[in-house]
């Protein structure tokens, strides 16, 4: 892999810009792998890039029904934070957060971290004594975490109302200044590029259709490019999760919702932080190219449709011009969906199966980009190891039967 620099910048524009080197090949498939990756998103190659980086298995393939990135990887609204109430999910989402902090030149490719903050808005009593609970709950397990006044907010956040008389008044907020966005199509291009360079092959357009068990034991997968073999599988698709899974006749307690996002028109550099208020529903965000990046709630029920819907669209304006007015003119420009999957606690799976050789990494629901390297990191060392890392091991399968849960519902601004 040809390094990007300064110097490799003036070369190739010295050469008009015809000699840059593919980022990643596209291999025809192998008949057989290491280990076969299915799913081509930020976890699924994360965990392709640290198989070949901490444990030197490089015979490995991500296999990627569509494009890589297009799912909900490049559909998020690009949300990076680690201030989880539970110590287990602290754990895993501030070792995300911080091989985050280090991904750019680990992967030799900007992927636009941007840790500008994400502030949480408390605008009731209620609100705020839950945000000193969290603060305090995340200071306790080493993370950044501070609570704001409202004279502090309007200073971040000069544009949202916090007059007295507002229908939502802001009584004060948490801040992690740590949080963050990242350029989310970055994040998966680099860790492919870099997964690449190590040896993996990244097939795109090979939809998997049928997992093969000799016995107990995987054997390989059916994709509509035909079998391709591997003792071992890991299962990274997000909202598909529980479809793949059973093709393995396993049964998981997992929902599938789309969940929409929108932006809106580009406009100058008016906000320079991450704001959440769960209680009006706004998550929000400006992009480096000016788009208000905004996200929703989960559909109603149960769905595969990756497309928005105009009720959305309306309520979460509404919500926006509530808080910030000055947004009332702007015209949206694009919507969407994704498809997330929620487990009952709204905490996610990274788990062995009853099948040997079976891994699943799922369940990450509205929150998984910010785990993107945590994750894989994890996974790698769970499929090379066979055995969970001490990060993940409470988010095993065992949990739904034992019943320890890591309960996170009202970690995010989405509830599920
Ligand atoms: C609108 C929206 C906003 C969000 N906002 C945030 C946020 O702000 N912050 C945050 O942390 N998280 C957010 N999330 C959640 C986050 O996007 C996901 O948790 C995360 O991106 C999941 O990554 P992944 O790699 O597991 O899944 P994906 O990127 O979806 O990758 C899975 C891949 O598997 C492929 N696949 C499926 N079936 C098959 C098959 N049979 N064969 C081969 N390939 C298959 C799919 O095509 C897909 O590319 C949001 C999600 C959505 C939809």
């Amino acid at each position: 892999m040809k390094k990007y620099s300064i110097f490799s910048l003036v070369r190739n524009a010295i050469g008009y810009h015809q000699d840059w080197q593919q980022a990643w090949r596209s291999p025809d498939p192998k008949y057989s792998y290491d280990v076969i990756v299915i799913g081509g998103g930020g976890h699924g190659l994360a965990t392709a890039y640290y198989l070949a980086k901490e444990y030197g298995i490089t015979n490995v393939a991500v296999l990627e029904k569509g494009w890589i990135g297009g799912g909900n990887t490049g559909r998020n609204t690009t949300i990076i934070r680690s201030n989880y109430l539970w110590d287990e999910s602290a754990a895993i989402y501030e070792k995300a957060l911080q091989l985050y902090e280090g991904l750019s030149q680990d992967l030799n490719f900007n992927i636009m971290l941007s840790q500008r903050g994400v502030i949480n808005l408390a605008h009731n009593l209620h609100d705020l004594r839950e945000l000193h609970r969290r603060v305090n709950a995340i200071r306790l397990n080493g993370i950044d975490s501070e609570i704001l006044s409202t004279e502090q907010v309007k200073v971040m956040v000069p544009i949202l109302n916090t007059h007295p008389d507002a229908r939502y008044p802001v009584l004060g907020a948490s801040l992690q200044r740590r949080g963050g966005v990242a350029r989310h199509d970055a994040v998966a291009w680099g860790l492919a590029r870099a997964a690449d360079a190590r040896g993996v092959d990244i097939i795109q357009n090979c939809e998997v259709t049928a997992i093969l068990r000799d016995g107990g034991k995987v054997a390989g997968v059916e994709t509509t490019r035909g079998v391709i073999k591997a003792p071992k599988i890991g299962i990274v698709v997000a909202g598909h999760t529980s479809m793949l899974a059973a093709m393995a006749d396993i049964r998981l307690p997992i929902n599938s919702y789309p969940l929409q996002a929108l932006v809106s028109e580009p406009i100058k550099p008016i906000l320079d932080t991450v704001v959440m208020s769960a209680a009006v529903h706004v998550y929000v965000s400006q992009s480096d190219k000016g788009e208000l990046v905004l996200g929703a709630g989960i559909d109603g029920c149960n769905g595969y449709t990756q497309r928005g819907s105009l009720h959305i669209i309306e309520h979460q304006i509404s919500s926006l011009c509530e808080l910030f007015p000055i947004f009332s003119r702007l015209r949206m420009m694009r919507q969407w969906g994704g498809i997330v999957d929620t487990c009952p606690d709204a905490s996610p799976i990274i788990s062995k199966t009853p099948v040997e050789g079976l891994y699943i990494n799922g369940g990450w629901g509205t929150g998984g980009f910010k785990a993107t390297p945590g994750s894989g990191w994890c996974f790698a060392y769970t499929i090379a190891r066979d055995q969970p890392h001490e990060l993940n091991a409470p988010f095993a399968l065992e949990r739904f039967v034992s019943g320890a849960l890591v309960d996170e519902h009202g970690a995010a601004a989405v509830a599920h």
